[in-house]
This record gives structure tokens, sequence and C-alpha cells, in this order.
């Protein structure tokens, strides 16, 4: 990709981390209320904001609300700036030819990007989520965690099936689907599916690793004639990272992982490709690259945006709870620097996670974020305050396919830094409500067209 000047480097109050300087003091004052856990859900205010001051806000405003459609309202871009500053990048863009400023907006045009990380769950909320990540990406990875799990060939084609009914007409749109590995795993089953082209590739969830993986594998040994499999024919392996001991710390899981599993694993399988999904530390970062010739590593928007203060912001934070579970600034700070580095061994994941508000805000509650509706957005955000918007279509859009052995997509995407309106809650007929990232905030780079 082009470079040059690498657009408006906004840079967060803290002085360059991206990190807010301020958070907001929760006023929802409603943690113990009865309603969450009987199904009733209070309506307002809402806890994602809970009506004070946000990090980043920004003073532009617009109406709308977060659905797909509005996500992907367009108006084109004004005519270009008079300025001499926004003449010369306008100069540049032209020779460039993905990046613009044409006065106070910035513009960039990137290959339509992939989402190598997703959850859709099933039914209800299938069709409402699939509609969110379909206009914003060209493919996305399905992670096959439901109940009952995804275990067959079978199983991933009839769930990409209902996938496909789920997708708006008109929008072009692949589910690459996985399966998920368990210790009873055939891999005769597995190889055919994958060479038939219903597989992409499976998932390896540690037991008890996370949302409905009670399933998992409970030691690599037992798979060790799958994976050997997978490697012989090239099948990609998607890891869950995390040992879930009751005697580690859940904040060391992932590198406890890296040292007690992954490492012994590479050893035995030096050829199998393995993408280590969600990495979340400095660890998971240099295990990527000390392996690059085989391992990939996805990163989240919330693991780049935020620290494990983010839980705990003036109260519990239910909606800012995910697995692997948000780590240290020192491990954000590696992340970031990993995925804005252009390094192709790095590429977008959102893991957007959908649990409904009442099993998120709930005296147990769920591990998820939903980003799906802002997943771009919140990238941006993260390239642009890093001043690394010339490196976002590798990490988007070119090195997933790369190390998937897929071509990039054909499609351009031409994505305008205009705020966004109040990012809202996702209703889902019958079930309740979805509380995106960024609720009850505004967003940048919110206007998405095809170029
Ligand atoms: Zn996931």
């Amino acid at each position: 990709m082009a470079t040059g000047r690498p657009g408006r480097r906004r840079r967060a109050p803290s002085g360059g981390s991206g990190y807010p300087r301020a958070f907001p003091r929760c006023r929802h004052g409603r943690s113990e209320d009865g309603p969450a856990n009987t199904g009733a859900r209070p309506r307002s205010p809402l806890p994602g904001s809970c009506g004070a001051a946000l990090p980043w806000r920004h003073s532009r405003r617009s109406t709308c609300r977060s659905t797909p459609a509005a996500v992907l309202t367009a108006s084109a871009a004004g005519p270009a700036d008079r300025d001499g500053q926004g003449a010369r990048d306008w100069t540049s863009a032209r020779s460039m030819g993905l990046f613009r400023r044409m006065g106070d907006v910035a513009s960039l045009t990137i290959r339509r990007p992939d989402d190598w990380h997703v959850h859709f769950r099933d039914g209800a909320v299938l069709k409402e989520v699939v509609p969110f990540t379909a206009r914003q990406f060209g493919r996305a990875i399905v992670m096959p965690n439901l109940t009952p799990p995804v275990v067959t060939t079978a199983m991933a084609a009839a769930y990409r099936e209902r996938i496909r009914a789920a997708i708006p007409a008109g929008v072009d749109f692949t589910p690459l689907m996985t399966v998920y590995l368990t210790d009873g795993t055939d891999p005769k089953d597995l190889i055919a599916g994958h060479s038939d082209g219903v597989l992409t590739a499976a998932k390896l969830y540690p037991a008890h690793a996370t949302t409905n993986s009670a399933h998992g594998v409970s030691e690599i040994a037992r798979i060790e004639q799958v994976l050997a499999a997978m490697e012989e024919a090239g099948m990609p392996l998607l890891v869950h990272g995390e040992l879930p001991r009751e005697h580690i710390d859940i904040f060391d899981r992932e590198r406890a992982f890296i040292d007690a599993v992954l490492e012994p694993m590479l050893a035995k399988f030096p050829r199998l490709k393995v993408v280590m999904e969600h990495i979340t530390t400095a660890e998971g970062v240099a295990l990527v690259r000390r392996h690059r010739s085989h391992v990939g590593g996805t990163i989240t928007p919330q693991h780049l945006l935020y620290n494990r203060n983010a839980l705990f912001q003036g109260g519990v934070r239910p909606h800012m709870y995910c697995l692997p579970i948000l780590k240290r600034e020192q491990h954000r700070l590696a992340l970031r620097q990993a995925a804005t580095s252009g390094e192709a061994n790095f590429f977008l994941g959102t893991d957007t996670a959908p649990h409904m508000r009442h099993l998120k805000e709930n005296a147990c509650g769920c591990a998820g974020v939903f980003s799906a509706p802002v997943a771009l957005q919140a990238y941006l955000k993260v390239f642009a305050e890093e001043g690394a918007l010339d490196k976002f279509e590798a990490f988007a859009s070119l090195n997933g396919p790369a190390f998937y052995g897929l071509k990039p997509n054909e499609a351009r995407i031409t994505i305008t830094d205009t705020l966004s309106p109040t990012c809202e809650a996702v209703n889902i007929p019958g079930e309740g409500e979805l509380i995106p990232l960024f609720h009850g905030e505004q967003v940048p780079w919110s206007q998405i067209e095809s170029a």
C-alpha cells in the first residue's frame, strides 16, 4: 500500500498512548437491580455511558442510529479544500490513491476487509448480527462454539446455510466455516470437509476456557492425529490461547498457555499453520514473531483500545468483560505496535461476541464484547491515533488472506472520518438487546461506501 501523509495524527489525551485520560464516573447506580436477573430490561439510562463524559467525545454531532443501514449511510465527501495544507494532501493523495484529506475530512480507500474471528451465535441473534459484519467485511471466519458446538463438516455446512439466509440482499459476503475440535474429532471428516471447501479451519478451545467450551480438548495429546492430518493438508488450526486452571491467575493464562501448550505443540508440528486468536499480551506478540513462517495472530479492537482498568472504571463494567480478559497497559501498547507495524503475521479479528444485555449485567455475567456494529471504526480510531493509517489496509485486508492462502477481495471501500450518530443498543426480537462497543458514544470513521 502506498504511503504518504498518514492522516490526521489525532492523539489521545494521555499523550500518545491512545488511552483515555479521564473516565466517566458511573452514575447508573442500578447494578443491584433485580430486573437484570429476572428478565426485565431497564431501558434508561444505559450503563454503557451512564450519562457521563466519555473519552474521545467529539464536538461534531449527527443524528441516526447504529444499525447496519446507518453504519453504511453515505454522503460524498466534500469538494477539494482550498487551503494550502489540504491541497498538498490532495496532491499526494492522487499519487497514492488511498488516503485523502479534504479540508477537515479525511478518507481512506482500501480493499474490502475481512474479519478473521466472529461469533454469530444462532437463531434470532444470528439474524440480527450477521448484517453488521456482512456490510463491513467481505469474508469472516465464523467460530463454532454454539450449543451444541459445530463439531462435524455436516454441522458446519448446515450452519453456513443459516448464516447465508441472514445476509442482506445485494451484500457480497462469504462466511468461512470452522469446526470445534473435541477429544473425539474424526480427522477423516475434518480433512474431507477442508478439501471439499466447506471448512476453512478448525478451532481449538482448551476445555472450559470460554463461552460454551466445556466440550473442548482436554489434552493436546488426544488430538495429535488430528493435528498431524491438518499439518499435512495445510489446514489452519485456530487457537484460543489460555490455560484455564484454577491456580493460574486469569491475567497470566495466555502466557501460561504459550509456555505449557503452544510452544511444545509448535515444536512437534513445525509446519502446522496456526492462528493464535485474539492475542492479548506482549508474550503473544513475541510468540507470533518467533514462529512467523507458520503462525499468525488476530487482534481485537478492545484489546487495542483498553487496558484492564476499563473493567473497573467507577464500578464493574460488565460490557468490557471478555476472554481473554483485558490486560495491563504494557500489553495493550505491545498489541498496538504489532497491529500498526504492517507485519504480515498480524491481522484483523474482532472476536465480536454478542450476549444479551441481561446476561452481561448479571451476577455471573457472560464474557464477550459485541463490536460488530462499529468494528472498522474501532480499529481505525487506533490506527489514526498511532499515525499509521497507511498500515491499515495490510492489517484489515491483505495479511489475513495471505496467511490463509486466499486472494484479497477485489472490491474497494472508502471510509470517511465522519462522526457517527450515537451508538445505540441493538434489539433482538423476543430476546432483549445487545449493548455494542462504544455504546452511547459517537465514533469517527463512520461513513463506509463501496469505492
Ligand atoms: Zn472468540
